[in-house]
């Protein structure tokens, strides 16, 4: 059979440009539809997209904002975080969700990971609020021993689109009295089974409030920069509108002090019309991380796939496996043409840009460990099978070759 991408091709870590091929239509008639009207700012366009995104993330509220960082930084704002704050996430995520926390004029806290999901891991929250932690006498405040600041709130990141475990953190968030906002940024339709209300919810609509990026790579992505607060609360909707629009719900007006943090129209428009596609596009991203996992199985113990615990659904924002040689399997899929990426390749903690808040190697193993190892292949929902062979034949090459280097005598122990 004649595969229809030749191997000078390669296979593209990304691809941007089929699933604008079929929407082409659509979607220049959202940039005539805005120049007819003048409509650039605000307007229906943008007040279609937040009323079918919230549909989407069944939640009452959602406003349309700048960016995913703006998304997170109105949203803790609206929540109620404060300057002098202390804000507790995790140390893998894009420094994103950190910006937002110092923007807010916070200090970001980090509890470590779950190694196998890569997200917050709950019993590593219990143990740094029950020793982390202190009440303060006088108020009965909760303060970070570290630092002697109030900790007022828990930013939980979705990662490569799958949930975090949402119920412990809830219950924990609870216990203390502390805010959830969650980092939704990769997560546009993905599930969460909680236990606790005995049915599935999607990412958004769990916390307090929940920030979206519509980043052109993101599952949900614009033709430029854009972003969504959700939430069940119409006090901070409306805060959040405020602050997007230079504190003012009325013009020139100013309650506040904000921000120019709003949502394009044609960006808005651009979207809707995506938003239509975005669940189809889900279920490719799940068949797609399903081949792969089939495709793995004879390299178990290599090779780690992604873990999808039974109450996630994931979206596979990115497909991240784990191998010791990381980078030198990186540079083989490089020689074949196959674009890969690493998510992150620096946790936050041990980045140049937080040496002041005195965290050091060895602060928090399993991020550091994930960081050395993991490896995001090619994933998007146009991506063949044809093309899954090829990314799978490339590593099960590589891995022949480097175990027959190591241990000559296991070479018929991996099969291809
Ligand atoms: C993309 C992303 C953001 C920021 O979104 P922008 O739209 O690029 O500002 C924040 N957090 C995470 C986890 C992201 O992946």
């Amino acid at each position: 059979m004649l595969s229809k991408m030749s191997p000078l091709d390669g296979i593209p870590f990304l691809d941007l440009i089929a699933p604008h091929v079929e929407l082409e239509e659509d979607m220049v008639a959202v940039v005539r539809q805005a120049l007819r009207t003048a409509g650039f700012i605000g307007g229906p366009m943008v007040e279609d997209l937040e009323r079918e995104f919230a549909k989407f993330c069944e939640v009452p509220y959602c406003v349309g904002v700048s960016s995913g960082t703006d998304a997170l930084r109105f949203a803790l704002m609206a929540a109620g975080v404060n300057p002098g704050d202390t804000v507790v996430t995790v140390p893998n995520t894009f420094i994103a969700t950190t910006e937002a926390i110092s923007q807010v004029g916070a200090r970001p806290e980090f509890v470590d990971i779950v190694p196998r999901t890569y997200n917050l891991d709950p019993a590593k929250l219990r143990e740094y609020l029950e020793t982390g932690c202190e009440r303060e006498q006088r108020t009965g405040k909760l303060l970070s021993r570290r630092t002697h600041t109030p900790v007022t709130a828990i930013v939980p990141v979705h990662l490569y689109g799958q949930m975090a475990e949402m119920d412990p953190i809830l219950e924990l968030a609870q216990d203390y009295g502390l805010m959830v906002v969650e980092d939704a940024c990769q997560a546009h339709g993905a599930e969460y089974f909680s236990t606790r209300e005995n049915r599935w919810r999607k990412a958004g609509s769990l916390g307090r409030a929940a920030a979206f990026s519509f980043y052109p790579g993101k599952n949900l992505g614009a033709c430029g920069e854009g972003g969504a607060v959700t939430t069940h609360d119409e006090g901070i909707a409306r805060q959040v509108r405020k602050l997007r629009d230079h504190g003012q719900a009325q013009k020139y007006y100013h309650d506040t002090e904000g921000y120019n943090g709003r949502l394009d129209a044609i960006q808005a428009g651009m979207l809707t019309v995506k938003l239509r596609r975005l669940s189809a596009w889900n279920a490719q991203r799940r068949e797609v991380a399903a081949r792969y996992n089939e495709g793995f199985q004879s390299l178990h113990g290599v090779l780690t796939i992604p873990y999808e615990p039974s109450w996630a659904k994931s979206i596979y924002h990115l497909y991240v496996i784990r191998v010791q040689d990381r980078n030198e399997l990186r540079d083989h899929l490089s020689h074949a043409h196959i674009g890969t990426g690493i998510h992150y390749p620096i946790p936050l903690h041990l980045q140049k840009a937080y040496a002041a808040l005195g965290y050091t190697e060895g602060s928090f193993p399993v991020s550091e460990k994930a960081a050395s190892e993991i490896l995001s292949l090619p994933m998007y929902p146009q991506l063949g099978s044809e093309a899954q062979r090829q990314v799978r034949a490339q590593i099960g090459e590589f891995v022949e070759v480097t175990t027959v280097r190591a241990a000559p005598w296991r070479s018929t122990a991996v099969g291809a």
